[in-house]
């Protein structure tokens, strides 16, 4: 058993979940018919998988802080712009 996609990784909404999700669906397809076993071809396919997705997940640590901010703009500042 492997996981692929959000199970895998769930990422923040910030664009990449998608893309990372049909990276993994694509290595795990070929590793699958590269190798003689299913068992390697999983091992091959986490070993590529797993560095991926953590360098992401430290990548875009705290960046979705933005999103979930209660700062309000100070919109009576941005009209007199
Ligand atoms: C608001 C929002 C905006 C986003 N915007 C972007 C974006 O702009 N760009 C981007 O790249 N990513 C974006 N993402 C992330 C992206 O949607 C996910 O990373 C991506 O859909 C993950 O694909 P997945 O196949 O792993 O999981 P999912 O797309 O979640 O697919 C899992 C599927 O499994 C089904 N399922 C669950 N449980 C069971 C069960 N027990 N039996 C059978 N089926 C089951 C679900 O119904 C679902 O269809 C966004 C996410 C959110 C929430």
């Amino acid at each position: 058993m492997t996981l692929l996609g959000d199970a895998a990784h769930l990422m923040p909404p910030l664009g990449v979940g998608v893309n990372l999700a049909m990276l993994d669906g694509c290595d795990l397809a070929l590793a699958i018919a590269r190798h003689d076993t299913i068992g390697e071809a999983i091992h091959a396919y986490e070993k590529t998988m797993l560095p991926r997705s953590t360098e992401m997940a430290r990548l875009l640590d705290g960046a979705a802080d933005g999103l979930l901010s209660t700062e309000l703009p100070d919109f009576a500042t941005a009209e007199d712009h």
